[in-house]
């Protein structure tokens, strides 16, 4: 519930402490945030200056993550997360990843930081103790200087100077990014885009003030049928990229079900050089 994680908010445009009245989030200085009616709150400044995922690639992602595919990397996420405060997912999508979060830790709240509305009206009810707030995760973030215990980035992007503000100074941050063999049986054959082979050092340089103290990398492989490898392509960066008609006729040539490899690293950094 928004209610839950209001303490750890904080008003964008005056940082603020802010409070539920009735349907909106208010300031003391009189902003006010009007409640979907989904649940969810929108803490932004104008217009957001990305463009979020579209309902198409949510619904592709909900429906590909629901059916457990990834299981193996929500369990390093939970591992890596375990503890006790407040978790912030930057990027939360559907909430999938920040629900297992909550799951497996009775006492928490999860705030889920998105700005995709068709993303945002399912992670408002993906868990009891969740709260999804509407953010452009580029900007500065509506919440608390030092409120977060863990920040959680999955498949996202991360403004390191924001990450480290809202921190708690013994908070960590847990990133999962894909490596170079990730989803490679797909990757030549349907034309998506590539990793590169030195994305995690990519991802540690992106990390200014962050130093790495736990690496968990995860290997599995998946065995999808047709409509799972469309929605698997649906939902991630490449479907920006890739023509649906053409995407269709490529995955058509697959075997089904077809092994594809799922290769990431899960990382845990904590503030400091
Ligand atoms: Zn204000």
């Amino acid at each position: 519930m928004l209610a839950d994680v209001l303490p750890y908010l904080s008003c964008p445009h005056c940082s603020a402490e802010l409070v539920l009245v009735g349907g909106s989030v208010r300031c003391g200085s009189g902003h006010a945030f009007d409640v979907a009616r989904q649940g969810y709150v929108t803490l932004l400044l104008g217009k957001a200056a990305v463009a979020g995922d579209s309902a198409e690639m949510v619904a592709a992602r909900e429906e590909f993550l629901s059916a457990g595919h990834y299981a193996p990397i929500v369990d390093a996420v939970v591992a890596a997360c375990a503890g006790v405060g407040c978790v912030l997912d930057l990027g939360a999508g559907t909430g999938h990843y920040l629900a297992a979060v909550l799951d497996a830790s009775p006492d928490r709240v999860g705030i889920a930081l998105e700005i995709a509305k068709p993303a945002l009206r399912r992670a408002a009810r993906a868990h009891a103790r969740l709260g999804a707030v509407g953010a452009d995760t580029w900007r500065r973030l509506p919440v608390r200087d030092g409120a977060v215990a863990v920040a959680l980035n999955v498949f996202a992007p991360r403004n390191a100077a924001e990450i480290a503000r809202v921190l708690a100074p013994d908070g960590r941050l847990v990133v999962v990014a894909p490596t170079a063999a990730h989803l490679g049986e797909l990757v030549s054959g349907l034309g998506l885009l590539t990793v590169a082979e030195d994305k995690a050092a990519r991802v540690t340089a992106s990390l200014p003030g962050f130093t790495v103290s736990e690496q968990d990398p995860r290997e599995f492989v998946m065995s999808l049928v047709h409509k799972e490898v469309l929605a698997l392509v649906g939902m991630g960066p490449s479907a920006w990229h890739v023509d649906a008609e053409a995407l269709a006729a490529k995955v058509a040539e697959l075997p089904s079900p077809v092994r594809v490899t799922a290769s990431v690293t899960v990382t845990t950094y904590v503030k400091g050089e």
